[in-house]
């Protein structure tokens, strides 16, 4: 049978239109999440290739997803029902305007790159989801990613000053921030409003000096109450990280980097800035808060310590790979205080459930990342959904929302409704309908279910 994108394969010439089954099959699933395989993928190089794709799958009626790295690992950039992907991992055009302090890249470049390219101008981009070295700086934009830094220094909506974006009919337009803060409304959509092909960001020059500490608490709410008492004393640090000791014990497991078993919780913290005095007197702040509330704490001397310190972070990944083949992440954000219970309360669950859990996050912002590890051959899915389910409503029930960082996509999607009142629920789709209204862009994904008398008029328009 035909394909309806071999005209477009055509009109776009060699390599951009895959359509073979193998090649489409690459795209079906994140990492985690699987969805179905799509009836072509378009790899586009300019806004005009996006333009005939996006005109292609509208004429052809036919939902089309957008795709950067596929790190989300949420589900956002895996199809659902046969789509058109557009992956965008090949407009990488990237200039630095040092005279304004501003980057402009388009959609496919990789978050890193644009530091890696303003740094020889004395400047950087400072949003850095641990996945900065192949994240797409529209993957960012799809999902608002944060990072370590975001505690001080923010997320990627507060670096972007315009997007230009490709809507479902195929029209391009170039948005600022002038009147309706359209841009901010396309931050955080998971390509469910239009796809992103460039973003204008704010660059900023990066700090001078920066001081390391790791810290043990044989307790979370002794780990917890540090925290609060050290930003209560003033302190703002660039970074604040934990693990819990399941996560301790898995890093351990794998490296055996020393650290220590017997703790409930680990944080690595930076405290950073321009003037050494300051930076030094921050970090005392940090480390008397600490050493009140019981923590063993160790300081990194040089950079080279320091980079062995967060060593035990940056392995976290790898280190869980080692325990179950796969996981499910989760990526809930609860207001700081209730930190302490919310690590118990879904601890207790993963005991309950007999399932590996480990959680470690960006605590400076409440973001906890408790990871179901599990294997498919050996655990019950039904099993792993329903964890995953309750972990969600105990992030609700203490004040908090699904996703800090990785998004909705189609993992957290049926949680929505227990996040979402109607009245909020009605006024997101009424943006969808109003900027979507045929439902094509990255459908099944984000919102919580339609409203059901919405669903009357949207059928009957
Ligand atoms: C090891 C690891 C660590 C991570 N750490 C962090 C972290 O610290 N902070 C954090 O925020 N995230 C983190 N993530 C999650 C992930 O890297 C981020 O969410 C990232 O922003 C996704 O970028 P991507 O290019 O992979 O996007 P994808 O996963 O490909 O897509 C994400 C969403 O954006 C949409 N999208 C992609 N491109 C476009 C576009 N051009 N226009 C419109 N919509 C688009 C997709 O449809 C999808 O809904 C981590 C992931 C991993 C694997």
């Amino acid at each position: 049978m035909t394909s309806p994108f071999a005209a477009l394969q055509r009109q776009l010439g060699p390599g951009k239109v895959l359509l073979s089954p193998a090649e489409r099959g690459n795209y079906r699933f994140d990492g985690i999440q699987f969805g179905v395989r799509p009836l072509a993928v378009v790899l586009p190089e300019t806004v005009e290739d996006v333009v005939a794709a996006v005109r292609a799958a509208k004429a052809a009626g036919i939902p089309v997803v957008g795709r950067g790295a596929a790190s989300g690992l949420s589900g956002g950039a895996v199809p659902l029902q046969p789509s058109l992907v557009v992956s965008f991992t090949r407009m990488t055009g990237l200039t630095i305007h040092p005279e304004r302090r501003e980057a402009v890249a388009q959609a496919g470049v990789v978050t890193l790159s644009i530091s890696d390219a303003a740094r020889p101008h004395g400047l950087v981009y400072p949003p850095d989801p641990a996945s900065f070295r192949t994240s797409t700086i529209g993957g960012n934009l799809g999902e608002n990613a944060g990072g370590p830094l975001c505690f001080k220094y923010g997320v990627t909506g507060d670096y972007v000053l315009g997007v230009e974006m490709v809507d479902t009919d195929g029209e391009v337009h170039r948005l600022g921030r002038d009147a309706y803060d359209l841009t901010g409304l396309l931050i955080g959509s998971e390509g469910t409003l239009g796809l992103m092909t460039e973003a204008t960001v704010r660059l900023v020059p990066p700090a001078k000096y920066s001081r390391t500490l790791q810290a043990s608490f044989t307790s979370v709410e002794a780990c917890a109450a540090a925290v609060s008492a050290a930003v209560s004393a003033g302190a703002v640090p660039a970074k604040m990280e934990f693990m819990d000791g399941a996560c301790i014990g898995a890093v351990e497991d794998y490296l055996g980097l020393g650290l220590p078993r017997e703790a409930a919780a680990l944080m690595l913290v930076d405290t950073d800035g321009d003037d050494p005095a300051q930076v030094e007197a921050e970090m005392q702040l940090v480390e008397a808060a600490f050493l009140a509330a019981g923590g063993q704490v160790r300081r990194a001397e040089t950079e080279t310590e320091a980079a062995a310190l967060w060593q035990a972070r940056r392995s976290v990944s790898p280190a869980l790979g080692r325990i179950r083949p796969l996981r499910m992440n989760e990526d809930i954000a609860v207001p700081r205080s209730r930190l302490p219970q919310v690590v118990a309360e879904i601890r207790a669950l993963g005991e309950e459930y007999g399932l590996p859990l480990v959680q470690f996050g960006h605590i400076g912002d409440g973001n906890l990342h408790p990871n179901i590890l599990y294997d498919p051959r050996s655990d019950d899915p039904a099993q792993v959904h329903e964890l995953a389910h309750r972990i969600a409503l105990v992030a609700l029930q203490h004040g908090g929302v699904l996703s800090g960082e990785h998004g909705i996509g189609s993992m957290k999607r049926e949680f929505m409704a227990d996040a979402v009142d109607p009245v909020t629920a009605e006024a997101y789709w009424a943006v969808k309908d109003a900027l979507d209204p045929d439902g094509r862009l990255n459908p099944d994904k984000l919102l919580p279910p339609r409203p059901t008398h919405l669903e009357d008029s949207h059928v009957h328009s």
